[in-house]
């Protein structure tokens, strides 16, 4: 009796999550833990000397629910983000999968679709069906790339309601320049993401989406502290868009959904962004390690403007990924046969891995 539990197919579930399995990156206790793109540099003391005190502050009135409009929060990302931004462009929540959630409950939705360029980050369908839109996927090139006229007639034809553009893209790391962002804008009717996750991992001299907000108002640029902030841990991601966006998005949000610490954490932490951001350089470098070794261990290197590499020419992926893990190294299968990706981490970390890499066989 009671020993066997029910399955999700014994419960009134919605039909459309039927079949569905859950976001499962493993979270396995290994020496190296170079799966899920985070920074594995800490907080530098300093900030989270400030942070702490901050966080202590805002304890004293958490019997009170939070700015509900994270007003210091907001002005903190527009200042720190710069293109001329006002704090009524800007939208926050606990991680950017929530504010691409918030996005998709009022722009998605029943009877309506999300488009993405596959492989991309595989959070996206996801939440597109868990909040009742359907998935389009569209193609890349062999390389991953997708170009302008490519990307604008896939969209053209899709006619998606939410466009998602990784930009660089996961998994892949695959660079999305600013005319291919442009011509699916004007091939969309609907509303026009760009996530950019990893945009600080970038060559600085090349713009971001920002820049094109002006004048498009279906336009949405997604931003998180999750990676070049070194804060996944404390959830929070934002984005810039036009102010009637930010006033669809209060329509779908939780009331006080950014809680007071939440809030005092970030805003301390963005007032140290040069330090916080200080171990960027260090991690693009490790990440132009991993490419150049890799190849030269056999294997094929993409093109990554991100804090990962994605590599080829594995012969057999879930062996090498096996073997990584039994030597305390755990990187990710992201499910394109013959290929691995690997975050960059701290010198020591990369070192590991890659003498790991190497003891275990090259690429095929
Ligand atoms: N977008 C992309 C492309 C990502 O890779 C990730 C995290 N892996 C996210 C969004 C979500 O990040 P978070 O919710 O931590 O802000």
């Amino acid at each position: 009796m009671g020993e066997v539990s029910a399955s999700l197919d014994d419960l009134p579930i919605r039909d459309d999550l039927r079949g569905m399995t859950p976001y499962g990156a493993p979270q396995a206790m290994l020496p190296i833990t170079l799966n899920v793109n985070e920074n594995t540099h800490p907080v530098p003391q300093e900030v989270a000397d400030d942070i702490l005190d901050a966080v202590a502050l805002a304890l004293r009135d958490v019997n009170r629910y939070p700015d509900r409009e994270f007003t210091a929060l907001r002005e903190g990302f527009a200042e720190y983000l710069g293109y001329g931004l006002t704090r009524d462009q800007l939208w926050a929540a606990n991680g950017s999968n929530e504010v691409l959630q918030h996005v998709l409950q009022a722009f998605g939705g029943p009877g309506r679709s999300a488009f993405g360029f596959s492989p991309t980050y595989s959070m996206y369908p996801l939440l597109a069906r868990a909040t009742g839109a359907s998935w389009i996927a569209g193609h890349r090139d062999q390389d991953f790339s997708v170009d302008a006229d490519s990307a604008a007639a896939q969209v053209e034809a899709a006619d998606p309601d939410v466009v998602f553009l990784c930009a660089p893209n996961n998994p892949t790391g695959t660079p999305m320049s600013i005319d291919v962002i442009e011509a699916v804008y004007d091939a969309a009717s609907g509303i026009v993401v760009v996530d950019e996750a990893y945009q600080e991992f970038a060559p600085r001299d090349e713009g971001s989406a920002l820049m094109l907000l002006p004048g498009r108002e279906r336009l949405v640029v997604s931003r998180t502290m999750s990676k070049a902030f070194a804060f996944a841990g404390a959830r929070v991601g934002y984005l810039a868009a036009d102010p009637a966006v930010i006033d669809a998005l209060r329509l779908v949000r939780l009331p006080y959904h950014l809680s007071a610490l939440t809030q005092a954490a970030a805003t301390a932490a963005l007032t140290h962004a040069d330090t916080m951001l200080r171990m960027v350089d260090e991690i693009v470098a490790q990440r132009d390690r991993i490419s150049a070794t890799v190849e030269a261990l056999g294997y094929d290197a993409y093109e990554s403007w991100t804090n990962f590499v994605l590599f080829g020419g594995v012969e057999d992926s879930a062996r090498t990924w096996q073997a990584l893990y039994d030597a305390g190294v755990l990187i990710r299968d992201v499910g394109i046969p013959h290929h691995l990706r690997v975050t960059a981490g701290t010198e020591a970390e990369t070192t590991a891995f890659l003498d790991a890499l190497a003891s275990i066989g090259s690429g095929s």
